[in-house]
């Protein structure tokens, strides 16, 4: 178990008063805990300083060594305003050291002593100067010395001091956390090793190790506390369920199931027949039909006597949720409202009081609208769609609804069974694999700008057939002038090439509205070309659309493009992608034909990972994990491997962590999660 000593307050420690534990809190640290894990952001390495001339010519913060061969007279500029000077040297080159108001590291330097300083050297060869730098006497016996993020009120030798007194305070006793067999089959130093090594490493060797441990501490910690989510053994549902056939479901389907739906489906009726919630991830490909698997499960519910809502991110996308399922359930006398900002207050208000009344059974909504107060007579179901968006604590936050009512996620995003342990860590996850029959792949063409004309060309063939078309356009990132970009860009289509055609722009800075109204418009076949960035709203089924125009397509992941490429062959039209690069090295090329061959998500998002690992998965993308210390996804990878190894073999015997040796981890992931629905 954890010491005591590790949730004194910070003032606990030697040297910090109230008022400088004021300055801590502000960096987030409350306690000696806190402090330790305040990892240092880098390291410098004193054993190898440069010349003044060569730091000078970096232009960053470097070492240097050298003696201070004069003090300068103090000027005092004004009240507050005092500028300490002193002339240092290498023996080459000269600088002035500069320190503003400090007296006290003035005084701690003395004349004929050699030092080492870092810092950014300024000026030219006639008057180098160095403005506040770190000084340490040479015979320092730090050589790697580390650096903090720091807040006003504290600086970096403050921190390092209080650092060393709070390993002190454990005089090398501190406990060990982890079990003896973890430690020994995936060879990680202690942590009391760790936790001294990554504040003050011997070299850089110790301070690797030492990060390897805290990296997989971290990682594991965070698979385990998503795996507790899971087994919450304790929460129970008022909405438990009793198993029926609903042959009628299927009987009045326009279509036969395909197998991943069937099992998803019986997924689904499986876990709601249980005393404790589902939390089920149904994940399939764009057209994997997963909304049939969402409207068997509420048909379920249905005969169980029990509500279901729906909740889309848009309205756009809840409007498509309602038309599909009152298709599939209206015959089988279910009632299906949507629930949508555009009702008036009068409508919203009748329609909430039969939604209290149960004289609705399905309530199809967006989540803005859920998230205001909707009764409910007898919630059993919450389903919502393109769950990526939000954040686990959000989704624990859910289950506070209702009687506990049992939960499915239907994503889009396929990812590598790797990666959903850890970001749906906390959710069983069903797979639809294969795509209904008959579906034609989107046939897809890698070119070059030089053929762009020709690509016009192709599209105005398609919109001349009554099809509609997306262009994604060479947007970089949000910013002012890639906006410019997308616009003259639109702008440049309309009036030239597509000058007979209706052009829409779609981008990320309209609001809701806007995007919405345009959405509609492409949906209503009020246009024929959207000029889009990537925003084009996922999920959205326009089945008359029938190219997919990419330009920069060596810019996104190959997972990106597939997405995007999901927004045609949605309807019984052939269906293009064409990706436009002028990126030609070989590499590149690789990988935009892999999307030409495979038209599996699941097949091109591991190799996505493959060759660009997992940046695009825990990138810009919101995963909604708690924010880590040390690890970083991308980079750590291959510790993210053996700790779901280590993960597996700790909850094997023991999936709440209550095992004497499994203490500790547990305690750390109570931590991580501030006891959040953990327990
Ligand atoms: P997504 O998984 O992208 O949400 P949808 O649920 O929107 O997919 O389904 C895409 C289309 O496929 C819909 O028009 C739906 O009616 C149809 N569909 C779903 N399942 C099947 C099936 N088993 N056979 C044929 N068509 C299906
Ligand atoms: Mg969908």
């Amino acid at each position: 178990m954890m010491p005591s000593q590790f949730h004194k307050d910070i003032t606990y420690l030697k040297g910090v008063g109230p008022k400088r534990a004021e300055c801590y809190n502000k960096l987030g640290i409350m306690t000696v805990y806190d402090l330790l894990n305040h990892f240092p952001r880098a390291y410098i390495d004193f054993s190898n300083p440069l010349s003044i001339s060569q730091a000078a010519n970096t232009g960053n913060n470097e070492v240097i060594k050298g003696k201070v061969v004069k003090k300068l007279p103090v000027a005092r500029i004004k009240k507050g305003l005092t500028i300490y000077k002193a002339v240092f040297t290498d023996d080459v080159s000269d600088l002035t050291i500069v320190i503003y108001n400090s007296e006290y590291a003035f005084e701690q330097i003395e004349t004929y002593k050699e030092y080492i300083l870092y810092g950014k050297i300024t000026g030219n060869l006639v008057r180098f100067e160095i403005t506040n730098p770190l000084i340490l006497p040479v015979d320092t016996p730090d050589k790697i010395q580390p650096v903090y993020a720091l807040t006003e009120g504290l600086n970096q030798n403050m921190l390092r001091k209080t650092m060393h007194t709070a390993l002190e305070a454990f005089d090398g006793e501190i406990y060990e956390p982890m079990p003896k067999s973890i430690m020994q089959k995936y060879s990680l130093c202690s942590y009391n090793y760790a936790l001294e090594n990554i504040h003050f490493p011997k070299d850089i060797h110790s301070c690797e190790l030492a990060k390897r441990r805290l990296v997989f501490d971290e990682l594991l910690t965070l698979q385990l506390g998503m795996y507790m989510l899971k087994s919450r053994s304790k929460s129970r549902t008022g909405c438990m369920m009793n198993n029926c056939p609903i042959d009628e479901f299927y009987k009045s389907l326009p279509f036969e199931l395909t197998n991943g739906q069937q099992e998803a489906i019986n997924d689904c009726i499986k876990d709601m027949c249980k005393s404790s919630p589902m939390n089920r991830l149904v994940q399939g490909d764009v057209g994997s039909g997963k909304t049939a698997v969402a409207a068997g499960a509420a048909f379920f519910a249905y005969k169980n006597g029990f509500q279901t809502a729906l909740m889309a991110p848009t309205e756009i996308l809840a409007t498509q949720h309602y038309n599909t399922l009152s298709e599939f359930l209206t015959p089988l006398n279910v009632k299906v409202a949507l629930l949508t900002g555009s009702l008036t207050p009068k409508q919203k208000s009748t329609l909430k009081q039969q939604i209290a009344n149960g004289e609705y059974q399905v309530v199809v909504g967006t989540h803005a609208l859920f998230q205001q107060s909707t009764a409910f007579l007898k919630l059993g179901l919450v389903i919502t769609d393109e769950q990526h968006r939000f954040g686990v604590e959000q989704r624990a936050a859910l289950a506070l609804k209702g009687q506990n009512p049992h939960k499915l996620i239907m994503s889009a995003t396929p990812i590598p069974r790797t990666l959903a342990l850890m970001i749906y860590g906390d959710l069983d996850i069903s797979v639809l694999k294969e795509l209904p029959k008959g579906r034609q792949p989107v046939e897809t063409y890698a070119v070059t700008g030089k053929l762009r004309e020709r690509a016009f060309g192709f599209v105005k063939e398609r919109l001349d057939e009554g099809r509609q078309a997306y262009i994604v356009c060479p947007m970089i990132d949000e910013s002012e002038m890639d906006l410019q970009d997308a616009k003259s860009y639109a702008k440049k289509l309309q009036a030239g090439e597509f000058k007979n055609y209706r052009v829409g722009l779609l981008h990320g800075k309209l609001g809701s509205d806007e995007k919405e109204q345009i959405m509609n418009d492409f949906k209503e076949h009020k246009l024929d070309l959207l000029v889009a960035t990537t925003v084009v709203e996922v999920g959205v089924d326009v089945p008359n659309a029938a190219v997919m125009m990419i330009e920069n397509a060596d810019r996104f992941g190959l997972s990106q493009l597939h997405q995007l490429r999901g927004r045609v062959g949605r309807g019984e039209h052939k269906s293009y992608c064409i990706l436009i690069t002028d990126n030609v090295s070989e590499e590149s090329r690789k990988r935009l034909k892999i999307l030409s061959k495979e038209h599996d998500g699941f097949k091109i998002s591991e190799e996505d990972l493959k060759m660009r690992g997992p940046g695009d998965f825990f990138g810009s993308r919101q995963h909604g994990l708690p924010a880590m210390k040390i690890a970083d996804m991308s980079s750590d990878f291959e510790i993210l491997k053996l700790v779901q190894q280590a993960a597996e073999d700790i909850t094997a015997n023991d999936p709440m962590l209550n095992n004497p040796e499994n203490r500790g981890l547990k305690q750390l992931a109570l931590l991580l999660f501030k006891n959040k629905n953990l327990d």
